[in-house]
């Protein structure tokens, strides 16, 4: 209220790997929320339609908007929601040219508002399609990377590129665990908190072709907009102060993020799809 916030930096093809477009106030105006994205070079985005009512919603806004691709899944909040008839829906929506990935499901032990087994048996059922559809996986974890590196060795991803940790808060020993079993990690703006040293240690030994960068927009605000409601403009917060806890150029760390987010969910650039009438589809070039 009243103090000045700096604009964010500028990073051309910055991505932003995970934000839920449909949620206030981002949901009134879809199309200034990407204008202000694309006016920092953050070109494209990664939407999340994480229950059953929100993933039409997700459809929706891929078909209106060539710049936001969608991942598709039932929040683990949502876990005692899946069964098999929201399996076989997620299944079909799933067949969308420009769904790139499945989720976010995984397991939140914090909040634990589904039970326990539940946020199991719908996190393997994910896991399971996923691998089946050769798409990658959007995981929320939340206090429960042991008991998620068990489902995911037990059922079993697709082998290559088998997905994103989004908003990743572990530390480094977690963050080890995830990249042995080929994952990436994708970090958001706790990572700038300054009580987030330990994420931050995980940041700086994620390699250069696994880092991901995403704003989890509306929530989680990046240093210096804490207090504020996250856009996906904001995702290049925290990538000029990762780069920085990382000694990495900026635009290096940009460039670099883009590429794996890029590769990671067979995102075609930019171009691809701008042409009017044109619906970009998953690039062939990565499968
Ligand atoms: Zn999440
Ligand atoms: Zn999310």
């Amino acid at each position: 209220m009243g103090r000045k916030r700096p604009a964010p930096p500028r990073f051309p093809g910055l991505i932003d790997a995970h934000c839920h477009l449909d949620y206030p106030p981002m949901a009134d105006d879809v199309a200034a929320t990407l204008a202000a994205a694309a006016a920092v070079g953050v070109e494209q985005v990664l939407h999340i339609g994480c229950t059953r009512e929100s993933q039409p919603r997700a459809l929706a806004l891929i078909d209106a908007h060539p710049q936001v691709f969608a991942a598709i899944g039932i929040h683990p909040h949502e876990g005692k929601t899946t069964d098999d008839t929201a399996l076989a829906e997620l299944r079909e929506r799933a067949a969308h040219p420009k769904v790139l990935a499945i989720g976010e499901t995984g397991l939140d032990y914090h909040y634990n508002l589904s039970d326990p087994p539940q946020q199991r048996e719908s996190m393997a059922a994910h896991v399971a399609l996923a691998r089946q559809l050769d798409l990658p996986l959007v995981l929320h974890i939340r206090d429960a990377h042991e008991q998620a590196l068990a489902i995911v060795q037990e059922v079993g991803p697709r082998e290559r590129d088998p997905g994103m940790v989004h908003c990743f808060t572990g530390g480094p020993k977690e963050a080890e665990a995830w990249l042995a079993l080929g994952f990436h990690l994708s970090f958001s703006g706790i990572a700038t908190f300054p009580s987030a040293q330990d994420i931050r240690e995980a940041a700086c030994l994620t390699p250069d072709d696994r880092i991901l960068l995403e704003t989890d927009a509306p929530y989680l605000a990046p240093v210096p907009m804490r207090g504020t409601k996250n856009q996906p403009a904001f995702v290049a917060f925290t990538c000029a102060q990762l780069a920085q806890a990382r000694q990495q150029d900026p635009l290096t760390l940009a460039t670099k993020a883009a590429a794996n987010t890029r590769a990671l969910l067979r995102m075609p650039l930019p171009e691809a799809g701008a042409g009017p009438g044109s619906l970009p589809t998953r690039d062939p070039a990565h499968t």
